[in-house]
């Protein structure tokens, strides 16, 4: 991603940040929030189905796939969760919830963002309403994984600076 955004950099150092996986749908943020993906995210899942059904054969119908995508507004599409709240692309591995198109990506060598959803590789980011600083995700602190810091400091936790520089906030202050 060529293209430069702001980063406010006040609110992202107050916390530090590490994603080790959750072994709890509870506390997973996979099942705390909607999940909405662009007309283009869309296409770039659909494609990938069978890869991605093989971590979750519960997409699988006689026919082909579930349809799990239902259209919020328009160009944009909820993902279907379980009764649980669990995002139904999530599966279990070793004891973890992990997201089956973050490991599909994986398992095909494609880059981090052909198939996974630019919301969830930004969680505990977001964009700023008018889509031009990364900032915190108002509920940023409602997981485990993040936590206020004690001592103010200038360093970006490392999750969080490699989110930063997927979406081209590397130069940006
Ligand atoms: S970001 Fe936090 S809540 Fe989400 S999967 Fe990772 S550890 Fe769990
Ligand atoms: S798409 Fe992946 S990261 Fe996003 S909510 Fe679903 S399982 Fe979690």
């Amino acid at each position: 991603m060529n293209n430069s955004v702001g980063v406010d950099l006040k609110a992202i150092c107050t916390i530090d940040h590490e994603c080790v996986g959750c072994s709890t749908v509870a506390k997973s943020c996979c099942a705390k929030y909607d999940v909405c993906v662009t007309d283009a995210e869309l296409n770039r899942i659909i494609p990938v189905l069978p890869e991605i059904s093989k971590l979750c054969p519960h997409l699988k119908t006689d026919e082909g796939y579930a349809n799990v995508f239902e259209e919020a507004e328009k160009g944009f599409h909820s993902i279907d969760t379980h009764d649980n709240d669990l995002c139904v692309f999530a599966y279990m591995d070793k004891g973890l919830i992990r997201c089956s198109l973050h490991s599909v990506e994986k398992n095909l060598g494609l880059p981090l963002g052909t198939v996974k959803p630019s919301v969830c590789i930004l969680f505990p980011l977001t964009f700023s309403e008018a889509g031009d600083v990364l900032t915190l995700h108002d509920d940023a602190l409602g997981c485990d994984c993040s936590s206020l810091r004690k001592k103010p400091s200038i360093l970006i936790s490392p999750d969080l600076l490699a989110t930063i520089r997927h979406f081209g906030g590397e130069n940006s202050a």
